[in-house]
């Protein structure tokens, strides 16, 4: 039975046992009531005083009949005193019986109806008697005669007064005997009704009992089934981290090789084949990533890194990486600065790039002909944004607006109600025609919410969709100025041969700059080895921190590449142990290679004493820019 009808019911229960308890409870009240009242009226009647008013009346009667006997019939005079103070005693007594109230049932009875009457008439011709002095005897025993001739009636009122007084009695006790009887039974049933009301009371405490040890079972078990299932999440993320940084490890391998492949001189089909390799090498990288953020995500690992940003800069990259995208698929890409942009702002321009390439690439991907853009305008408060009323729409603040907009496929209202969603694809099923994860826009809404901001989206179907990032912007300083960098950073074009690079790092006539590479992985190690040979650099291998340690106090190094994953030592511990040597080497600039991105991972590297970070997979350009400074501070004189 559901509890709610449970609980309904015991209620009913316990008021219809209060309502009874209450109405025995009143009835018995009646009951003392009323006996309070038979208590005053008996004690009003008196019925003891009935019997001794009766008896003293006969007795008086037969005192003064006896005085008038012995005076008829004695010789000697009457005593008029003795029987008048018989006479007036006798009458006075009738009187008492006459006039008390409680003797009215009394009165009533029929013996003293019939006696009362004679006994006035025989008063009467007594006074009459009485009043001829002197006293004739005659008279006196005419008198006599008559109460004799009553006598007997007289003497019937006592035993009338008796009985009478034993029926009240009876009467009395009947009632009383008969109110007793029902305070029993009420009390029989209230006593009844409290050991329901109490069984009920010890069933209901019994079953909430059950209850509650049925719900902390069930607490325990959603807990435990709660800890199975995020332990099993976190094993899964776990996993993923794992999966993703191995994948990655082999995968600088590839991308590094196709790097020297694409600077290699090739025919015209051999680049063809190389771009498309480096379309799916690319490709795959980035659901890597993405799979990356979203274990870090998950962990609460996913910082951000605000330094300076140049905007202007940031669009010209994103443009230049997107255009070509939509050329491919015949879009046109309109991309438009509507407001003056301060030239530095505090931001991660990284994770903003990821936002931006992550919503054109969607546009881009869901866009069949038409075109696609990027617009930024300054921040238009919308009806229900928080930081500002919208009212007449114009209020601004200081923040920008990225709108990415396409003409493509667009969103129907159940699609946009679950689009941030992990893992939700409006077209997810065997049919679809689009690859993917469903990941970015999960990903890009919680780096734009840790960048302060949010996107939002408005689509029609069939008509395109608008994705609008709004930043929050603070304005800053130029970055201190950066170290020059005399090598280009576009990366060299296919099919161009690349000879003697070499020569860019170091000045002629000086000895080539040595650098000791630590890495455990070979592919990687051999990657960066023809890096720094074609920057004009002699180069030493080791495989792990340990045998860092030992090389740089048997040699002297101008820079060491130091990966942070390996057996025996870590590269961190190497470079701690590095700087903590006396020598001369404990001052040789270390530049931290690493694939894992994190920025936990970076500020350490710095704490531990890394002069520089580089991510893997290595970008030729980047390695270069991020290595060549210092073998041109070392170059300078
Ligand atoms: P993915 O693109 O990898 O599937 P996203 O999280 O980036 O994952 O996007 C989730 C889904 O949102 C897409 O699969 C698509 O159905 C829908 N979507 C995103 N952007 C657009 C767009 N510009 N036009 C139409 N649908 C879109």
């Amino acid at each position: 039975m559901p509890a709610r009808q449970d609980n309904q019911r015991y209620l009913l229960w316990l008021g219809l046992c209060t309502l009874a308890m209450a109405v025995v409870m009143a009835v018995l009240l009646v009951l003392q009531l009323t006996q309070r009242q038979a208590i005053r009226a008996s004690s009003e009647t008196r019925v003891d005083s009935l019997t001794a008013m009766a008896f003293q009346f006969e007795r008086e009667f037969l005192r003064f009949r006896q005085a008038l006997d012995s005076t008829v019939n004695s010789a000697s005079p009457p005593d008029a005193d003795t029987l008048t103070l018989r006479y007036d005693i006798f009458i006075s007594r009738l009187n008492l019986l006459r006039d008390n109230p409680s003797t009215a049932a009394l009165l009533a009875r029929p013996e003293y109806v019939k006696a009362l009457p004679l006994v006035d008439q025989l008063i009467e011709r007594t006074d009459l008697a009485f009043s001829q002095t002197p006293w004739s005897a005659p008279v006196l025993a005419g008198v006599l005669a008559d109460f004799n001739a009553i006598g007997p009636d007289v003497q019937a009122l006592s035993l009338a007064a008796d009985s009478l007084v034993a029926r009240l009695v009876e009467q009395q006790q009947n009632k009383l005997l008969s109110q007793n009887n029902q305070i029993i039974g009420l009390t029989v049933a209230q006593l009844i009704l409290l050991l329901v009301a109490a069984v009920a009371l010890v069933r209901r405490q019994q079953r909430q009992e059950q209850e509650r040890l049925a719900l902390e079972k069930l607490t325990q078990d959603l807990r435990d089934a709660k800890l199975g299932a995020e332990s099993a999440n976190r094993a899964k993320s776990q996993f993923l981290a794992n999966m993703s940084h191995e994948l990655r490890t082999p995968f600088n391998g590839i991308l590094g090789m196709l790097g020297l492949l694409e600077d290699s001189p090739l025919n015209a089909q051999q680049a063809d084949y190389l771009h498309t390799v480096r379309g799916s090498a690319n490709h795959l990288m980035t659901l890597l990533n993405d799979i990356l953020d979203v274990s870090a995500m998950e962990a609460g690992k996913l910082h951000i890194k605000a330094a300076p940003v140049n905007l202007g800069d940031l669009l010209r990259d994103v443009e230049a990486l997107m255009r070509p995208l939509a050329k491919d698929k015949k879009l046109a890409f309109n991309m438009a600065v509507q407001t003056k942009l301060p030239p530095w702002v505090l931001n991660d321009g990284t994770r903003l790039k990821q936002i931006l390439y992550n919503l054109l690439n969607n546009a881009i991907k869901f866009t069949a002909q038409g075109e696609v853009g990027l617009t930024v305008l300054a921040h238009t408060p919308g009806p229900d944004d928080p930081e500002g009323t919208g009212e007449s729409g114009t209020s601004r603040d200081n923040g920008l607006d990225f709108v990415i907009t396409d003409t493509g496929m667009g969103i129907d209202a159940d699609g946009l109600s679950r689009l941030f969603q992990r893992f939700y694809q409006v077209d997810s099923g065997v049919t679809r025609k689009f690859g993917g994860t469903g990941l970015g826009l999960e990903i890009s809404q919680t780096l734009a919410n840790l960048l302060g901001g949010r996107i939002t989206v408005r689509s029609q179907p069939g008509q395109g969709s608008s994705f609008t990032v709004y930043l929050p912007l603070t304005t800053c300083k130029a970055p201190a100025a950066a170290p020059a960098l005399p090598v280009p950073l576009t990366p060299v074009a296919p099919n161009q041969p690349v000879i003697n690079q070499a020569t860019d790092a170091t000045a002629p006539n000086r000895p080539a700059p040595r650098v000791l590479v630590v890495e455990d992985h070979p592919v990687n190690s051999k990657f960066v080895g023809v890096l720094l040979n074609r920057m004009g650099c002699e180069t030493e291998f080791c495989e792990d921190g340990q045998q860092a340690l030992d090389k740089v106090q048997e040699t002297s190094f101008d820079l060491i590449l130091m990966d942070i994953n390996m057996p025996v030592m870590d590269g961190l511990a190497a470079t701690r142990a590095i700087r903590a040597m006396p020598q001369a080497i404990s001052r040789v600039p270390v530049i931290v290679l690493t694939a894992d991105m994190t920025s936990e991972t970076h500020t350490q590297a710095m704490a531990a004493g890394a002069t520089d970070f580089l991510t893997k997979p290595v970008q030729i350009a980047q390695f270069r820019a991020t290595v060549q400074p210092y073998l041109t501070n070392l170059a300078s004189p």
